[in-house]
């Protein structure tokens, strides 16, 4: 399933979610098999003036993502209020909602940014794709390597994961 870059589109096609499927013998066997072993990898980075937890091998692409947002926020104020208010979170090791996959956040390896900006799938009745976050933010994360919950059918517009392989020329249109 290629994941494609450009313009924010509403994604209306049942099950369109690039990169929302992972394998887990994979992921575990790259940042964790356990959340112990997780944790014991996770460092601080300074995310928009907010230290939040990462893997140590995603966080150097966070610390990017970061000097990218600082530096729309110093040219357009108003985009501060995405990723400057109270965010949704880093590290959890956790399933997703109402299944048994683990989420990129049990890796370390996802962020949600301010959830009061957001909207989430699960959250709508009836469902419809929705989005309120602005371009110049997903593309400072997708430039450095992170995949957008936006993109995906079943939407999750805080959410952002390291996710470099679905960039990789083989992986895409
Ligand atoms: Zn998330």
């Amino acid at each position: 399933m290629p994941y494609v870059l450009g313009a924010i589109t509403p994604k209306t096609t049942l099950n369109d979610d690039p990169g929302r499927i992972r394998s887990d013998a994979l992921f575990k066997a790259t940042f964790g098999a356990t959340s112990a072993a997780v944790q014991a990898q996770l460092v601080t980075v300074d995310f928009v003036g907010q230290p939040v937890r990462f893997h140590a091998r995603a966080a150097a692409a966070l610390a990017k993502v970061s000097a990218r947002l600082e530096k729309l926020i110093a040219t357009t104020p108003s985009l501060a209020t995405y990723t400057t208010g109270e965010l949704g979170g880093t590290f959890a090791w956790r399933p997703i909602a109402n299944t048994n996959r683990l989420s990129a956040h049990s890796y370390g390896i996802a962020i949600d940014i301010v959830v009061a900006k957001s909207n989430y799938w699960e959250w709508e009745t009836p469902f419809a794709w929705k989005n309120q976050i602005p371009q110049a933010i997903v593309d400072a994360f997708e430039a450095e390597g992170f995949a957008w919950g936006g993109r995906w059918y079943h939407y999750d517009t805080m959410h952002f994961e390291y996710r470099p392989e679905l960039f990789a020329a083989a992986c895409r249109p």
